[in-house]
């Protein structure tokens, strides 16, 4: 549709990603646009880059060949000669050679030396005044695409330069876009796929930044310069707005900010129910940006720790000594209270540049989290090193993600061990005592909780997984998200299973996915006994609002009777009852 013809106020209805509203110009993110590397090389590394850059030239033209090939079936051989075009700019000897002088001269990547190369060379053509040139521009430019995704692979350092402040919309944002984007530009995002728990939807509410995805089509129907409204609370694009809407919105954000002010007040008090019943509540950090935060939002420490974020859009792993400068920082933030420092969590909607992850099927269910770490030790073994140095002299806390057998946590428990024998063999410091935690993610691993439980000192239930896990059920498959359901009795039956058995067990809970930060699942996990909820920084002085109005022992019975009721509706209809009831301004 294009974009004259979208009236004033159209609303495009997604799912609320991010809290917050914002209005600007949106800029329309070309996917492919998006994977352009730029890092520096040495003068020494040219020939190494150039051959670099042959290869992907020859695997270009195999490639087109093949395209080729399989075209002459069907649209017979004078049109499939079109490609003809492509494989002639593989061989344009001035090119070619014009890019090992850029090598030699930038230094920099051939991704974004050929990559500007080929911009430079197709706008060229396409002013000169002849019809077959221009079109020879688009034949470079798609030939110059090709080039460079073979180059990158499918993953790679990623980045979006935006000129000024705008609204990101995209088919799709991976964590990794995310990660790269300049904050003081993307002022929001709108994705057509995902759901709520999807890692760029919970890296946007950790920067602040308001976000709907689920979108579908938005963006094949919307232009960039487009103006918009978009409204992180309750998941809605306004196109085109008019007047009355941006003064609707101007209200509802005032309205928004004066209950923010009123919960800043919160900081310095515990999260204690009317009938003094204490919550632990700590942040989840997954970027440096968001250490500024915890303390500022009255964080009893890091629950989680996503470490995978140091490991991702980057070619080279990081070094032990750049993991151990890296998690001192964090380690400092959160001081005196506690890091759970959760080891690599790869895998699945987090990659990293590695070969054996774009061959798999269902990455959720393939090599992922605790199962990377365990088949790649020499990495897992250099993280565990650089963790326990980190923490020497602090409070010492680890997990390992995903955990799905009793064998795989035995296995990480001794490959820890170890390291930590090693180090104390090479006199390094480290960490004196250490707590010992694994992440409830698997509905195997909640079912054998009491087997699990004398092993550690703590669970971290992952409920953004363990929902995925138990109701079959994509965490990023816009599709599905329907099926996503927080509140399933299922998931509460599993919930209660893991915080019994680890109290018979004399060992504390926490839930740390996206639930321990939404207002409406507060009543429940309070009943059901989690003592620890961990969730992004904005989100706790909220859920220490809901806790100081609730009292403990009520909810312990109304989680009992909850239990009981057969669908998620039903019980979500109760939790929404209770919040009204108890602290409205939270829902407004
Ligand atoms: C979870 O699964 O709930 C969790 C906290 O881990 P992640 O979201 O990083 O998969
Ligand atoms: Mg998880």
């Amino acid at each position: 549709m294009p974009q004259e013809r979208i009236p004033t106020d159209t609303r495009i209805e997604g799912i609320p990603a991010s809290p917050g509203v914002v209005q600007a110009e949106i800029f329309v993110l070309d996917r492919e646009d998006l994977a352009i590397p730029q890092y520096a090389i040495q003068s020494e590394e040219v020939d190494r880059e150039y051959a670099r850059f042959e290869s992907a030239l020859v695997k270009t033209r195999e490639q087109i060949q093949e395209i080729q090939k399989s075209l002459m079936g069907s649209i017979g051989k004078r049109d499939a000669s079109i490609f003809d075009a492509h494989l002639l700019v593989l061989e344009d000897a001035v090119l070619l050679e014009a890019v090992r002088k850029q090598l030699e001269v930038k230094l920099t990547c051939a991704e974004y030396v050929f990559h500007h190369m080929i911009l430079r060379y197709a706008q060229s053509m396409r002013e000169v005044e002849d019809p077959y040139l221009q079109e020879r521009a688009t034949d470079i430019l798609d030939v110059g695409k090709r080039v460079v995704h073979n180059l990158m692979g499918k993953s790679g350092p990623e980045r979006v330069d935006l000129s000024r402040p705008c609204i990101i919309v995209a088919h799709e944002l991976t964590p990794g876009d995310t990660a790269q984007l300049d904050r003081t530009k993307a002022l929001g995002f709108a994705t057509d796929s995902g759901n709520q728990v999807a890692h760029a939807a919970i890296m946007a509410r950790g920067l602040q930044i308001p976000a709907v995805v689920g979108l579908k089509d938005a963006s094949q129907k919307l232009k960039t310069g487009t103006k918009v409204i978009l409204d992180g609370y309750d998941g809605i694009l306004i196109i085109n707005p008019s007047e009355a809407s941006l003064f609707k919105y101007g209200e509802i954000k005032q309205r928004r900010q004066a209950v923010a002010n009123e919960l800043e007040e919160l900081r310095e008090i515990k999260a204690t129910t009317t009938d003094r019943h204490s919550v632990i509540l700590s942040a989840n950090v997954e970027l440096p940006e968001d250490l500024p935060l915890i303390k500022e939002a009255g964080a009893e420490g890091i629950g989680l720790y996503r470490t995978e974020f140091l490991f991702m859009g980057r070619r080279e792993l990081p070094t032990e000594e750049e993991q151990l400068k890296t998690y001192l920082k964090v380690v400092e933030a959160a001081h005196p209270d506690p890091v759970i420092f959760r080891t690599l969590d790869i895998g699945g909607d987090k990659m990293l540049d590695e070969p054996e992850f774009k061959e798999e099927m269902n990455p959720f269910l393939g090599w992922r989290a605790i199962r990377y770490s365990l088949g790649r030790k020499e990495i897992f073994r250099t993280q565990l090193r650089a963790i326990c140095r980190a923490t020497a002299g602090y409070a010492s806390r680890i997990m390992f993600p995903m955990i799905s057998t009793y064998e795989e946590l035995i296995e990480a428990k001794q490959i820890l061990e170890d390291v930590r024998m090693e180090l104390k063999e090479e006199k390094v410091e480290q960490a004196d005592q250490m707590e010992i935690g694994m992440m409830i993610e698997v509905p195997s691993a909640a079912m054998i909780a009491e087997q699990l439980a004398p092993e550690v000192d703590f669970f971290s239930i992952g409920t953004n997984d363990l929902i995925q896990y138990s109701m079959a059920v994509d965490r990023t498959n816009e599709m599905v998200a329907y099926l996503y359901q927080p509140t399933h009795p299922g998931i509460m039956k599993l919930i209660q299973i893991v915080v019994q058995k680890a109290h018979e067990a004399g060992i504390w809970v926490g839930v740390c996915g996206e639930t321990a930060g939404d207002v409406l699942l507060t009543p429940i996990l309070l009943g059901l006994g989690v003592d620890e909820l961990s969730m992004g920084s904005t989100s706790i002085p909220r859920v220490k609002r809901a806790i100081l109005s609730l009292s403990y022992e009520e909810m312990k019975e109304k989680a009992e009777e909850l239990m009981k009721q057969p669908s998620a509706f039903t019980i979500r209809d109760e939790l929404i009852a209770i919040a009204k009831e108890k602290y409205p301004e939270l829902l407004t």
